[in-house]
């Protein structure tokens, strides 16, 4: 869903078709007419990922319409082992050793109910706190892995996006839970050489191929980074990338159509 970043959208939203056969992604723009080129793009993404190009159709809502329907379907649930996913608008359930992370998606991705956040965090639980220097977030969207990895005992965390709307987003709910992490607007090239112990890249498979020298350029030797987003018909293809950038790769999970590789950055 990272791949939707449109001009001018304002949120995507997936949910099971309503003739239900199959799943429909919500594609919203802060428009009364969609901006040119979407439909194309659109395709583009289906067809680069391996679909077929989707039955498109285009209407128009009132803007408080879409965040109440949105809502609606969205409650509490747990995520990984440890945690619980609450709405900002919700109280915590009692009787729960979970821990809550207390999210307001707004126009952000990472509300925790996607595949490529889910191996993520179970991801980030494997791992525990013991990585040396600090942990990127990078694309952190609504932050939900900076507050996990806060939540986990990381003392030190870094998060950026290159999204404005999302970092607004990440800021709001980094309060909310009470985390600290230094947030920023941009990406991986603005990081230090040799500076951060555990990355958390829950990006595309073309996005993490793109930033794949700076990734490896920012890290420690021995450094963990995780790299989720990825679909099952471009692992090898991502493996042999990672390797390539000086990785050992790792073990792999896998849900749905996506994997997680972990990996190990070599000495430099
Ligand atoms: N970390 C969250 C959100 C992942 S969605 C989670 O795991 O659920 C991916 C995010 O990466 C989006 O918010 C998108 O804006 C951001 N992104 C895309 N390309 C990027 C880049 N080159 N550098 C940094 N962030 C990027």
């Amino acid at each position: 869903m990272g791949e939707f970043s449109l001009d001018g959208i304002a949120g995507v939203w997936e949910r099971d078709a309503r003739d239900g056969d199959g799943t429909e992604l919500v594609l919203y723009f802060e428009s009364d007419r969609l901006p040119p080129l979407v439909r194309a793009r659109v395709g583009r993404v289906f067809e680069r990922n391996g679909y077929l190009p989707p039955a498109l159709s285009v209407g128009l809502q009132e803007r408080e319409d879409w965040t109440r329907e949105w809502r609606k379907g969205f409650t509490s649930f747990p995520l990984g082992n440890r945690f619980r996913v609450v709405p900002s608008w919700e109280a915590p359930p009692g009787g729960d050793d979970r821990i809550p992370i207390r999210v307001d998606p707004g126009l952000a991705f990472g509300t925790g109910t996607h595949e490529t956040t889910q191996l993520m965090i179970e991801a980030l639980e494997s791992i525990g706190p013991s990585a040396s220097g600090p942990v990127l977030d990078l694309g952190t969207g609504s932050a939900i892995l900076s507050i996990a990895a806060a939540l986990l005992g990381h003392r030190a965390v870094v998060a950026c996006d290159v999204d404005r709307d999302a970092v607004g987003v990440a800021r709001e709910n980094l309060r909310r839970n009470r985390s600290d992490a230094e947030l920023f607007v941009g990406s991986a090239d603005a990081i230090a050489p040799g500076t951060i112990g555990l990355l958390l890249a829950n990006l595309t498979a073309d996005v993490i191929a793109e930033l794949l020298d700076d990734i490896a350029r920012l890290l420690r030797a021995g450094a963990t980074a995780v790299f989720s987003g990825i679909l099952l018909a471009q692992a090898e293809e991502v493996r042999d990338r990672i390797a390539g950038a000086g990785f050992r790769v790792g073990g792999r999970r896998v849900r749905g159509e996506w994997t997680v590789m972990v990996a190990v950055r070599s000495s430099h």
